[in-house]
């Protein structure tokens, strides 16, 4: 019997994937790109979650179905990719791994259902209202009332963990990473905002740059820093094994991240004073993004303990810049 992780090409599924093979799983990966694992108890099924058979060949043999992959885009453009992706594709993946007899159903929502950046109240808990503002947290919430509908109709036991935001450390000072260099970067961010057409939000920055590479510490209207949790990779895998092993976990909804968010007012400085690049701070037209989830929950029921904190992922972060710019 083998433990399918869908997304096995991706930040989390790849590291969940590898792990599992670290601990004698039989693993079965399933990407529409191949995870370049290469052990005598992983097969990978390349394919879209939406596509049917496909679905039907991952799950074969399944005791557990880890589904962790997901477009994740907030692009207009992608609205239909979207769908196909979150939507039917994990529609597809539930139904293929209820038939094939799986026990338990992992499936990798998102803080986006909240949302998390609209808080109806702090800390954010698993009761705090669903109401998605994005097409992203949208197929997600839909996902997550797949899955739910499954669990319910006793087809298997389903976990939903709804991720925070997660990063791998070494992408943290990469101006190039889809997160960090928009979030932390200067020019990188000048380039989303004029992407997403906030005129006012480039106007902001442009008048803080000089030219030079920068780090950017973003502020709301009224000048208050942003703050959000930012959850290491591996911290996040230590919480989908409770999920997928926990007796407890059946059945449950769980927030799965960092204790505490990260206050971009003390990260920042602290990046800049270790990678030597000049902070420029911006207040962003409209209220930013300031909020703290809840993981008491998974802490209490499971025993999850994150161990990394984001002092602990700049130092890595640190190297990997060091290492990237010698190479
Ligand atoms: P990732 O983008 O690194 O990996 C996602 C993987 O899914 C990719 O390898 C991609 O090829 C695959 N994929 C996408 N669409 C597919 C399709 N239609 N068919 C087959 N494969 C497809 O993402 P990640 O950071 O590892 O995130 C994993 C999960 O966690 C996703 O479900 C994501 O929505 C969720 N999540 C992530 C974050 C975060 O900050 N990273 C936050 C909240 C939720």
């Amino acid at each position: 019997m083998s433990i399918v992780v869908t997304g096995s090409a991706g930040r989390i599924g790849s590291r969940v994937a590898r792990r599992l093979l670290d601990e004698g799983e039989a693993v079965v990966g399933f990407d529409l790109r191949p995870a370049g694992i290469d052990h005598p108890r992983y097969r990978e099924v390349i394919g879209a979650f939406s596509d049917p058979a496909a679905a039907r060949q991952a799950a074969e043999g399944a005791k557990a179905v880890l589904h962790l992959g997901a477009l994740m885009s907030w692009r207009r453009e992608d609205a239909d990719r979207l769908w196909e992706a979150n939507v039917t594709g994990t529609r597809m993946v539930a139904e293929a791994a209820a038939a094939a007899g799986c026990r338990r159903f992992v499936f990798a929502s998102s803080g986006e259902v909240y949302p998390e950046n609209v808080p109806a109240y702090q800390p954010i808990d698993e009761d705090h209202p669903l109401a998605p503002r994005t097409p992203y947290g949208l197929t997600k919430l839909l996902g997550e009332e797949i899955v739910r509908f499954l669990g319910r109709t006793g087809a298997m036991e389903t976990v939903i963990l709804r991720f925070s935001h997660t990063q791998d450390a070494a992408e943290l000072l990469d101006p190039d990473s889809f997160f960090s260099g928009p979030r932390f970067f200067l020019h990188p961010k000048i380039r989303q905002q004029q992407a997403f057409g906030n005129a006012a939000a480039v106007a902001a920055l442009v008048a803080v740059d000089d030219g030079r590479e920068a780090l950017v510490l973003s502020r709301n209207e009224n000048g208050r820093p942003f703050a959000m949790h930012i959850t290491d990779t591996r911290d996040m895998v230590e919480g989908i094994l409770l999920a997928v092993r926990h007796p407890a976990a059946a059945g449950e909804v769980f927030n799965l991240g960092a204790s505490e968010p990260v206050d971009f007012a003390r990260a920042l400085p602290l990046m800049a004073e270790r990678t030597g690049l000049p902070l420029r701070e911006v207040n962003l037209p409209g209220p930013g993004v300031r909020y703290r989830t809840a993981n008491h929950k998974i802490r209490e029921r499971l025993g999850f303990t994150p161990t990394w904190t984001i002092e602990r992922m700049i130092d890595e972060a640190v190297a990997a810049r060091s290492a990237r710019q010698r190479s």
